[in-house]
């Protein structure tokens, strides 16, 4: 079995991967170091590639063996010293240190270390999640790759917080059209700007307060990102646009935020939606479930169930009815300056895994 020390090793490696969206480069580094990580451990190790995407399966040869651990090795943008990997005390800092490199190098080294034992595991390692995941989870999970139970190390923030929710996402485009003119003359135009504006707050309306919201903030959520419009400015604009990115629990639907929203449009606003993934609700009764909780306890901590607002590649597996079960190494400061991770909890998230596999995996 492998030991903390070579745990923080493959995680700091798996780091200096500059591994971000705009590095195709860096992306296939990764990958081919992942399979080198596999060679000669008699393991099937595929390799894939959709729109520039790599990704890497590791079987016994079943493409649905009873567990998959999967993770993703892109990660966010980070500052250029964050991809140099730095230990302080019990921290190891880096872009990725969490997100998620710590629960890649745990997977890693698990499958590794049971290559030869009747474990029925695999595991799946993707480039995209960080923009999507249509490209990596979803074309494995397309191409058969499906298991009883995906363990996902995205979501917590602490090995003992088991995620037993996660929002889905829905994407909502709005285009206010007008007329041009000259911008001398705006009387003989309409300004498809000052339509768009108008509607910003009818829409947000059909929302709850972020003053008014819960503790948990388990509702659903809308938050306009990005704004287009017009050309020039002597001119009235003919089109502008906004772009939302709406969030929401398994209590709310797609269909039932789309006719909130309609109600309100006046005319000439034009509005398409796209659902992104839907909520990921893991039964937390379920005896595979309550056995990754039984993992956590005896390696010393009491469990809890939590709710993650981001998503993961979790809803794609929940899309296959697979079990999902999220948590992941401790740390902080994910997707920002100061990212780490706890490094002897890279090692009890290890254990705690192969605690489960022996429970649950064994042929
Ligand atoms: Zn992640």
């Amino acid at each position: 079995m492998s030991t903390q020390e070579e745990l923080l090793q493959t995680t700091k490696e798996l780091i200096a991967f500059q591994t971000t969206e705009d590095q195709s480069g860096q992306l296939r580094a990764c990958a081919n170091y992942i399979a080198d990580f596999f060679s000669e451990t008699g393991l099937t190790i595929e390799r894939f590639e959709h729109e520039g995407i790599p990704s890497i399966v590791v079987t016994k040869g079943t493409k649905t063996p009873t567990v998959f651990l999967s993770g993703h090795f892109d990660v966010v943008p980070g500052d250029p010293e964050q991809f140099v990997p730095t230990v302080q005390g019990e921290k190891l800092f880096g872009r990725g240190a969490m997100d998620m490199k710590s629960g890649d190098a745990a997977m890693m080294h698990l499958m590794r270390d049971l290559a030869q034992t009747n474990h029925s595991v695999g595991l799946m390692l993707t480039g995209d999640e960080e923009i999507g995941g249509f490209n990596g989870t979803a074309k494995l999970l397309e191409a058969g790759y499906l298991s009883k139970v995906a363990i996902i190390p995205d979501g917590g923030e602490a090995v003992h917080l088991v995620m037993k929710s996660q929002k889905g996402i829905l994407r909502l485009t709005l285009t206010a059209h007008g007329v041009n003119a000259h911008g001398s003359m705006p009387w003989l135009g309409e300004n498809a700007i000052d339509r768009l504006i108008q509607v910003l707050p009818m829409v947000e309306d059909q929302f709850l307060d972020l003053e008014k919201h819960p503790a948990d903030h388990w509702v659903t959520t809308l938050n306009v990102g990005r704004i287009q419009g017009g050309l020039a400015t002597n001119q009235v604009p003919n089109t502008a646009t906004a772009h939302f990115d709406i969030r929401f629990p398994e209590t709310d639907s797609p269909d039932q935020i789309e006719t909130r929203i309609q109600s309100v449009l006046p005319e000439g606003i034009e509005a398409v939606f796209s659902v992104l993934g839907p909520p990921v609700a893991v039964a937390v009764d379920h005896d595979l479930a309550r056995l990754f909780l039984d993992a956590i306890r005896k390696g010393g901590r009491e469990p809890q169930w939590g709710v993650e607002h981001g998503a993961s590649d979790g809803r794609f597996f929940a899309e296959y009815g697979t079990l999902v079960l999220i948590s992941q190494p401790d740390g902080g400061n994910l997707h920002a300056p100061g990212e780490w991770v706890h490094i002897p909890s890279i090692k009890f998230y290890y254990d705690v895994l192969k605690t489960y596999l022996d429970k649950v995996a064994r042929e």
